[in-house]
Formats: structure tokens, sequence, C-alpha cells
């Protein structure tokens, strides 16, 4: 469905990010991952080459908050690959921390990965991707319907998400350029690991589908709105969620 084309996955060293990434790479996409340290990334690189040699896999790891770190390492794609056609803005933090207890430090650190680096690799991928007529896709999450009982700043910033994925789909349309989010509701990483068993288990009671997502039920999601069976849908934040409700 996506064969040959070029896909940049931010967070693509674990969790969603990985698992998006294998299911591109399956698909014959040529993939490079973005994440924070080198040593993860080159484990998950490694990782993916372990599965299939044949698997066209670069890992970087800029500083997302940063416009030239983000300018730059977008050029060296472009000379190597000679497209880009997919971003994937999949790297995020959570929190839930209650609002008393909630720094202006953390604040920005959620803000800075959560929001700042979604709008700085969306700006600077639009050259390339006017070229291709390419696509943007955000991870959003089901807070941004439903809030969250702690950790404002959290489900604030999967709004702001989903403000810059409807806002850019209008502005980015003339172009040929199409902006999509996945909602994924609680699903199985590393991310959900870290949270208290007190809060997983009342969740997983309230999910019609009776299940916690799996990545790879997200990675569905996102190769199926990069392909151009979805040529016609732009500005959409799609639930992947069980139809959990909060
Ligand atoms: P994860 O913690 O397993 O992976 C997060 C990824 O983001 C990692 O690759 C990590 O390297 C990267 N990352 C984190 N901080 C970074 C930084 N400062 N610079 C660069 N990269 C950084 O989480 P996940 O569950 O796979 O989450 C991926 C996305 O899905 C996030 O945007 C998250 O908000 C969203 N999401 C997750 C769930 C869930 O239940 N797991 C639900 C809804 C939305």
């Amino acid at each position: 469905m996506i064969k040959d084309k070029v896909a940049i996955i931010t967070g693509g060293t674990r969790g969603i990010g990985l698992e998006t990434a294998r299911k591109f790479l399956k698909n014959g996409a040529k993939v490079i991952i973005f994440g924070s340290k080198e040593e993860t990334v080159n484990k998950a690189v490694e990782q993916l080459k372990n599965e299939n040699e044949d698997y066209e896999i670069m890992g970087l790891y800029p500083n997302l908050s940063d416009e030239n770190s983000i300018k730059e390492c977008f050029k060296n794609i472009h000379s190597i690959y000679g497209r880009i056609d997919i971003l994937i803005n999949n790297a995020g933090i959570s929190s839930n921390t209650k609002i008393e207890d909630f720094t202006i430090e953390e604040y920005e650190r959620v803000e800075s990965i959560n929001i700042k680096s979604v709008f700085i690799c969306s700006k600077e991928i639009i050259p390339y991707l006017k070229e291709t007529k390419g696509t943007i896709l955000n991870t959003s999450s089901m807070v941004s319907k439903y809030g969250q009982p702690s950790g404002v700043m959290y489900p604030a910033s999967k709004f702001a998400v989903n403000g810059i994925t409807i806002s850019l789909a209008r502005e980015l349309a003339p172009f040929g350029i199409r902006v999509n989010a996945v909602a994924p509701g609680i699903t199985k990483t590393d991310m959900v690991a870290s949270l208290p068993e007190t809060m997983i288990e009342p969740l997983i009671k309230t999910i019609p589908l009776g299940r916690i997502g799996e990545p790879e039920d997200i990675a569905n999601a996102f190769l199926f709105l990069a392909s151009d069976m979805a040529s016609y849908i732009t500005g959409q934040v799609l639930g992947v969620d069980g139809c959990a409700k909060n």
C-alpha cells in the first residue's frame, strides 16, 4: 500500500512508533525512525534489520524541539533518498501529575515534545511533501476527546495536536498534502506500563471491545491513512480505542 514511499516516524524506537515502523517496512516503505538517544535508536534499527535484512531502515536522534536540527535532518534524508512522502509525528510523553504538583518545568517538557515538535516537524517537512503530495500523520489520544482526571497538560497537548491536524489539513489541502491523526485508546506500550495498575484496570473494564489496544492496532490505522486508499481523507482524528468513552 505504501511501496517505495519514504516515511519518517518520530518516537520510532519503541511502542506505537516502532510497531508502525515495522508495519511500514513490511509494506515496502523506506523508514527513518527518530528517537531521543543514539543507543535506543541503534537498538531499534538493529532489531528491525534482524527481522529482515532487506528492510530499508535508518535511525536518527535530532532534537525535535530545535528547528535547525530538524531542518538539517530532513535535508540529509532528502539527499539520501531523493524524496520524503510521509511524516508521522508520534513522539510523546504522558503525565498523571495532579495540578497542585504540576511544575512549570513539567509543563514545558510536555509542551515541548507533544506540541512544539509537531509544529516544527510539520513546518519543516512541507517543501518535501509539496514535491510528493505527501502526508502528515499525528499521534493524538482518546484523552483529546474526554480529558483526563490528572496530568492536565497531557490531554491539553493532544487537544492541540487535533487543532494542528484539522487546521493544517485545510491549509495544506491546496498542495495535495493530507493531514490526519490517529487517537489511540489505552495501548500496550512502555508509556502505559509506567502508569499504576489502579489506573489501568478500571479503564479496561470500561472498554466495550473488552481489551486494551495493541501497538499493531494503531499501526494499521497509520498504514491506511498513509496509503492511497485514504486519498480523499484529510483533517480527521481517527479514534482507535475499542469504543472507549473516557
Ligand atoms: P513510548 O513511551 O513507548 O514511546 C514514546 C516514544 O517517544 C519513544 O520512541 C521515545 O524515544 C520518544 N520520545 C519521548 N520523548 C522524546 C524526546 N524528548 N525526544 C525524542 N523522542 C522522544 O510511548 P507510546 O505509547 O508508544 O506513545 C507513542 C505516542 O502515542 C505518544 O504520542 C503518546 O502520547 C501516544 N498515545 C499513547 C497511548 C498509550 O496508551 N500507549 C494512548 C494514546 C496516545
